[in-house]
């Protein structure tokens, strides 16, 4: 399973979500799943990143694992942002233009 792929094409270089499905770059929107019990906890901590479009071919090839399980879906962009969150960012907008400089 590819993630997330480092890239570098004319429009932009840095990493770069890419479809669990169809493996091509997820732009603009997307989905991320994983998989959690009845109490709603994590089951596996694997997470899938997909197309809108990709996410019910998603749905129907995964199998849930155990007895009152499901899929928790959210937004990619929120996703990002719970990452940033949980790295400690303190500052937003300097690590926005930090990144921005370096991809210069
Ligand atoms: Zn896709």
């Amino acid at each position: 399973m590819i993630v997330v792929k480092v890239s570098k094409d004319n429009q932009l270089h840095g990493p770069v979500f890419m479809c669990d499905i169809c493996q091509e770059r997820i732009l603009h929107t997307g989905n991320v799943f994983w998989l959690v019990n009845s109490r709603g906890d994590p089951v596996n901590g694997q997470v899938w990143h997909l197309h809108k479009q990709c996410a019910r071919s998603f749905e129907i090839v995964q199998e849930k694992d155990g007895p009152g399980s499901k899929w928790y879906s959210d937004e990619l962009s929120n996703f990002v942002v719970y990452l940033g969150e949980n790295l400690g960012i303190q500052n937003w907008e300097d690590a926005i233009d930090r990144a921005r400089t370096l991809t210069d």
